[in-house]
């Protein structure tokens, strides 16, 4: 690591950004220099974390991209401005056209605009993570609307690159502010549960440390605490019983090799009793980021239900820092390889971040690329469409327009009188594809109607209006039809 080269990129950011100030009221470096704690913190490469330092002043100082290449030479150069070009992506996809073939697929040309060198989306990533660090500065509805956006689109990437401190941190701070309330009541049901746990947890805690070192195994043991965010999930899933969530409390033991793993495995079954069906080997058979552990839930003698979490150290590693470990470590691989034309040197689960990069490049240097023979199944089972304005919705594979609608706000979707698709005007029955942009119709003296169940989706959306009719019922003991209805030509 170059000393000299990061201390004259601060020095550079804190010039271009002199007299700029963040809505905390600090001075703006504040936010590139915490960019730089991030990615350092992470383990990225020097250019990365140079980049990091710079990735504001393209677009908001009188900096440009040559006096960047300039100083700093090519690499930093291509960081920043991936980095830019990304946010003026997400500011309506504008730039991307430039270089990139037409395609429905806002976010698919987003990722491969990304692809290009992931490292941009990491330096997206730390940006991102500050930002909701300080959300409480901005007013509420931005905050919400970073918030909403975080958890729908970064926090899920942040998984799928298996960085999962990250994602953690940014699906807790983001939840707080898209649903207040539900985070208090969660945070204090976990710190109640874990303080009523702590001494049994303690005594198991024990008596497996006393049998591990028994067989000599080297290791480290301690305790997991579950996040609000995931928790919240979880419940969702289960229809709230808390009951049926095994996880709450979890031990993690850390050994040195994956003979080992085994073994902590079958001395922890020979003590408590395993759960049926709860024991779960991803070792071998990794999840799709490349998460690597065997889980095993037992059941102590104080009937006590305990998951545990056994792992190398190196998976343990991948597990919090995923992409950005793995970057770290095949940094110079990953170079080689990628000049002889070889993508094999990442985990077989990131091998679309290998696809995608090859993919940029190829479409950088002119080259022609057919997108659909390139499987992205980052987000395999949602998709992601986008209001008139550019915002991006996230739905399951399947949602239809009024999912859509009660997604943006039940005032919305109450009031849906038509729906136009990609600026044509379409029906309520009509699927939602991967990057649609849709507009909903709405009028005031629209009401929900019974038959909107059988166009209906998501639970969400069909609870909102379950919601409605039940109240509709009770008010007049039948659903009214609507006389009125000016819109009726739309044919809802
Ligand atoms: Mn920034």
């Amino acid at each position: 690591m170059n000393k000299e080269r990061i201390e004259k990129a601060v020095a550079v950011a804190k010039e271009a950004h002199e007299g700029q100030f963040r809505k905390t009221g600090e001075p703006y470096i504040v936010h590139p220099l915490a960019v730089k704690k991030i990615l350092e913190e992470w383990g990225m490469d020097e250019d990365t974390i140079i980049a990091g330092i710079l990735h504001d002043t393209v677009e908001d100082t009188g900096l440009t991209l040559d006096d960047i290449r300039r100083d700093f030479g090519e690499s930093v150069a291509f960081l920043v401005d991936g980095v830019t070009k990304l946010s003026t992506a997400r500011n309506g996809m504008r730039d991307i056209d430039t270089y990139l073939p037409a395609t429905k697929d806002n976010f698919l040309r987003l990722m491969i605009a990304l692809g290009a060198d992931i490292r941009v989306l990491i330096i997206k990533l730390a940006d991102r993570l500050h930002n909701l660090r300080t959300l409480s500065a901005l007013p509420p509805d931005k905050q919400k609307k970073i918030a909403k956006e975080s958890l729908e689109v970064f926090a899920p990437l942040a998984d799928r690159l298996n960085m999962g401190l990250l994602r953690v941190e940014m699906a807790d701070l983001s939840f707080k502010y898209v649903d207040p309330k539900r985070y208090a009541e969660l945070k204090e049901l976990i710190e109640k549960y874990n303080k009523s746990a702590e001494k049994s947890l303690q005594k198991i805690e024990e008596e497996v440390s006393k049998a591990l070192k028994k067989e000599k195994i080297k290791f480290k043991i301690s305790g997991r605490v579950k996040s609000v965010y995931s928790l919240h999930k979880k419940l969702a899933k289960h229809n709230q019983n808390i009951n049926e969530i095994y996880d709450l409390t979890a031990l993690r033991v850390i050994v040195d090799d994956i003979t080992d793993c085994y073994l902590v495995l079958g001395i922890i079954h020979s003590l408590y009793t395993p759960m049926n069906g709860r024991i779960k080997d991803y070792i071998a058979m990794p999840k799709q980021n490349g998460y690597q552990s065997l889980h095993t839930t037992v059941i102590t003698k104080d009937k006590r239900v305990v998951e545990f979490q056994i792992r190398t150290k190196e998976m343990h590693e991948y597990a919090e820092r995923g992409l950005a470990a793995s970057f770290y470590y095949n940094e110079q691989k990953l170079t080689e390889n990628y000049k002889k034309g070889k993508i094999e040197h990442l985990p077989t689960n990131l091998l679309w971040i290998s696809e995608l990069q090859m993919t940029a490049a190829r479409l950088r240097e002119g080259k022609k690329v057919d997108l659909r023979k390139l499987k992205i199944n980052l987000f395999a089972d949602k998709i992601f469409v986008y209001t008139p304005k550019g915002d991006i919705i996230d739905l399951p594979k399947g949602a239809l327009p009024l999912d859509f609608a009660y997604k943006l706000h039940s005032e919305i979707g109450d009031h849906v009188v038509g729906v136009k698709i990609n600026g044509k005007m379409s029906n309520l029955n009509k699927k939602l594809e991967q990057g649609d942009i849709v507009e909903i119709l709405t009028s005031k003296n629209q009401t929900p109607k019974q038959s909107w169940l059988g166009k209906i989706f998501t639970s969400h959306a069909r609870s909102k209006l379950l919601h409605y009719l039940n109240r509709e019922n009770r008010e007049h003991h039948s659903p009214e039809p609507n006389p009125k209805n000016p819109h009726k030509s739309h044919k809802v």
